[in-house]
């Protein structure tokens, strides 16, 4: 039998973690049920109100998105505080009954490369926020980018005794006239797992680049994202960098390389890849 915990704030859901840290964290439950092999006791954080949590707060350098680590796809779906590509991403996910469950920290946890939300918030250069219990029973946090928490497949940076509190995203990833987009290529519309997803920001500031970032999921053990590759075109004048299309796909050659699996080939996903990207800084960028 498992030994269960309805935690019904973070500081007990972190005192059960603390006490017991062979127990399974388990929020929406749509992997931990597939899960092999299963646990002898889960912490059901779904329970904890603040954990579900999508509030835009003041951050040092300008608003910032709090989503908690326990909401839902569909929570987040019809939130007019969530940008637009996670909502558009989210209403992808599965169906209505899995939308109702599962939950974005979930998917951030669970750390597949097909993952749907990782490109975007990848994109969206989120940080997630770690919380543990300190020794006088306060919450201790920290904050890490998404790309240092997401380790490989199934692979996280969180500690023994940590649960993922929240997943921010800074608004001026989306705000402020950006351009975004997110595409995922599957065998159908709906319940299908990524072949390929591909999601990207850009914004011009004064006819030049400020923002351009680029991420594509299921083409490697962790979502590729290029910055030094986007680094390079900041501060150029938006005309050049449209113009530059050819050269940027090139430039991200070399660095999605997916394999071959039940879902798709190598060939079929690099291409889509790179022909998503190409139309992106052709035409998105241009709009
Ligand atoms: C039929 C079906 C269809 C699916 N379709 C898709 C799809 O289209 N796209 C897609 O990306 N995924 C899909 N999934 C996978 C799954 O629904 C998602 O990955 C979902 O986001 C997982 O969230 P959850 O809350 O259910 O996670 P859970 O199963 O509760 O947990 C997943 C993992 O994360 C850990 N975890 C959860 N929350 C926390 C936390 N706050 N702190 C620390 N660790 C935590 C758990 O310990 C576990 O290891 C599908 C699953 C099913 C069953």
């Amino acid at each position: 039998m498992v030994k269960a915990y309805y935690p019904d704030s973070l500081e007990a859901a972190l005192l059960a973690r603390r006490n017991d840290p062979g127990a399974r964290i388990v929020a929406g439950g749509t992997d931990f049920m597939v899960a092999k092999p299963p646990a002898d006791s889960a912490i059901f954080v779904a329970s904890v109100p603040v954990l579900s949590d999508v509030k835009l707060t003041d951050g040092p350098r300008g608003p910032v998105l709090g989503i908690g680590a326990c909401a839902t796809y569909s929570d987040l779906e019809n939130n007019p505080l969530v940008p637009a590509m996670l909502r558009d991403c989210v209403s992808q996910i599965a169906a209505p009954g899995i939308r109702n469950a599962g939950t974005i920290g979930g998917n951030a946890c669970n750390a597949s490369p097909a993952g749907d939300a990782l490109p975007v918030l990848y994109a969206l250069s989120a940080r997630v926020r770690l919380a543990s219990l300190a020794p006088d029973g306060s919450v201790a946090r920290r904050e890490i980018p998404i790309g240092e928490f997401i380790l490989g497949v199934r692979k996280i940076a969180l500690g023994p005794a940590e649960i993922l509190e929240s997943i921010l995203l800074g608004a001026d990833a989306w705000s402020n006239g950006t351009i975004t987009s997110y595409r995922k290529i599957g065998a159908r519309n709906a319940q299908a797992i990524s072949k390929l997803s591909f999601a990207a920001t850009f914004r011009a500031e004064s006819g030049r680049v400020a923002r351009f970032t680029a991420a594509f999921g299921s083409v490697g053990a962790t979502t590729v994202r290029a910055e030094d590759i986007e680094a390079r075109w900041i501060g150029a004048s938006v005309a050049d960098f449209t113009s530059a299309a050819r050269e940027i796909r090139s430039a991200y050659e070399g660095r999605i390389k997916p394999i071959d699996d039940q879902r798709s080939t190598a060939k079929y996903r690099k291409a889509a890849c790179l022909n998503l990207l190409e139309d992106f800084v052709r035409n998105g960028a241009a709009l």
